[in-house]
């Protein structure tokens, strides 16, 4: 397996010149603003069910978040908000592949959170006494049990919080594979289309304008990733969202050491299909200071005080970059989104150097296996580190699928569906009301859950 494996597996998903359309379509029942996994999900199902669907993309499929996280399909450690989706996204994967006749990545090998202290025991026992009534199966395990899972570890853990139903995938592969599903079924997939704003009659959506052209709509959803906050500011819709950067890398492939996820906070893994690993720092919040610090930053207090100590600021490009783009253009010349195709920080060589040490720490077997690849994401995350899902209330027909941070990947297909259902008006089974995006507005006491 190892010599087939090609240096750039991850990288390719964005490297190079995005492909743009011969021609937009010149109406469409709905418009999806960003390829990502949740623009994606959203549009198969719509296309499913018949709807006239038109996904634009700036970049590439999959080219920014979607195709850079580290592949975890988690239930475990959620946010009670999140349950019901999250649940149903697992039973989604289980056949997303047979049901698209592609390959996805997926199998579900489980996700482990070891523990190594009595305040993360009490936290995790309390976890799967609460996971109890959604069915995931989640339990606490013994260190005998836990050594049958994770092999030849130089660390002594006490035991873990152990999902067994949780799954991972392939980012570089999935969401790319969808987008055809989504051809296939009758749906439209632009790429190099950036959507440079919207057009409004009577105070409702008409039409987007792509630097490709207009498209006449009703329905817009703005599931844009780390873009959605500018990009809604410069209608007028206000949504907080600060990015933080993932810093992952890869193995080549290696001894067996673990089939699933684990982490133990310092470092976490994951397995991939080709027999390497998915490696990275378990906790560290690398954020790069930018203006929308200061304008949205007093709303993430809850969220900095669960992780402070994890919290590393810097000061460089990223503040400059955002500083200089206007706050909105005209849609007849070429837009911010234009200008930056792909959204893609450099990994930090610090957060490399600490991902290898507490890799050959935890896992001596591997000290010898290289690092093959590294790359970094744009996390976009809300103050209670729980998605946005709604429709504007000052923008009739414009909706937005958002913040899902750090963790929309996992959920991605059941949010395609929720999103779905939002759009077309059926019920779905899955109550987004939780996500309104009035609740940083009007009062509600912001209560974060889980970390980024
Ligand atoms: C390093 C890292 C590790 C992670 N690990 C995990 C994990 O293990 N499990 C998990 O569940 N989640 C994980 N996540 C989070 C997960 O990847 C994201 O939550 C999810 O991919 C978000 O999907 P999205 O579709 O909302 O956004 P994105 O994937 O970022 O897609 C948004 C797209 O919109 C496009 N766009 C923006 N503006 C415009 C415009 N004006 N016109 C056209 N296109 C536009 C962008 O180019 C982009 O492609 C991780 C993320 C990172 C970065």
């Amino acid at each position: 397996m190892s010599e087939s494996v090609p240096v750039d597996l991850v990288s390719r998903t964005w490297a190079g010149e995005p492909e743009p359309p011969a021609a937009v379509p010149s109406s469409a029942d709905v418009v999806v603003i960003g390829g990502g996994i949740i623009g994606v999900s959203t549009a198969w199902f719509l296309a499913k069910h018949g709807v006239d669907v038109v996904v634009c993309e700036k970049g590439h499929i999959a080219g920014e978040q979607s195709g850079r996280n580290w592949g975890w399909v988690r239930q475990q450690g959620r946010d009670r908000r999140e349950m019901p989706m999250i649940v149903e996204s697992l039973r989604i994967w289980r056949t997303l592949g047979d049901e698209i006749g592609e390959d996805v990545g997926f199998s579900e090998q489980g996700v482990i959170y070891l523990i190594d202290n009595d305040r993360q025991f009490e936290r995790y026992a309390a976890w799967a006494k609460f996971a109890e009534d959604y069915g995931t199966g989640t339990r606490l395990i013994e260190a005998d049990e836990l050594q049958r899972l994770v092999r030849g570890a130089a660390v002594q853990w006490r035991g873990a919080l152990y999902t067994a139903s949780d799954g991972r995938a392939e980012p570089h592969k999935a969401v790319p594979a969808l987008a055809r599903a989504v051809v296939r079924r009758g749906g439209t997939v632009l790429t190099s289309c950036a959507v440079r704003g919207i057009e409004t009659t009577g105070g409702r959506v008409s039409a987007v304008v792509t630097e490709h052209g207009r498209i006449r709509t009703s329905t817009v959803l703005c599931a844009a990733g780390a873009w959605t906050s500018m990009f809604c500011r410069s209608l007028g819709i206000r949504v907080p969202q600060l990015k933080v950067r993932g810093t992952v890398a890869r193995t080549a492939p290696a001894d067996f050491v673990c089939n699933g996820a684990m982490t133990d906070r310092r470092l976490a893994l994951r397995r991939r299909q080709d027999g390497g690993y998915t490696v990275a720092h378990g906790v560290v919040i690398d954020h790069p200071v930018t203006p929308s610090t200061f304008r949205f930053g007093p709303g993430f207090m809850p969220a900095v005080r669960m992780d402070a100590r994890h919290l590393r600021l810097s000061l460089g490009r990223e503040f400059l970059d955002e500083w200089l783009t206007p706050t909105t253009w005209p849609l007849d010349g070429e837009s911010p989104f234009e200008k930056c195709r792909v959204l893609d920080p450099p990994p930090n060589p610090r957060i490399l150097r600490q991902i290898r040490k507490h890799l050959d720490a935890t896992f001596p077997q591997l000290a010898a296996t290289p690092l093959v690849e590294s790359w970094a994401g744009m996390i976009e995350t809300t103050p209670d580190v729980v998605p946005v899902i709604d429709e504007a209330a000052s923008l009739p027909g414009f909706h937005v699928a958002t913040g899902f941070s750090g963790h929309g990947f996992g959920i991605g297909p059941g949010a395609g569906k929720a999103v779905a259902g939002l759009l077309t008006g059926d019920d779905v089974g899955l109550d987004v009301k939780a996500f309104r995006l009035g609740r940083f507005a009007d009062g509600t006491p912001i209560r974060p859950e889980t970390g980024v």
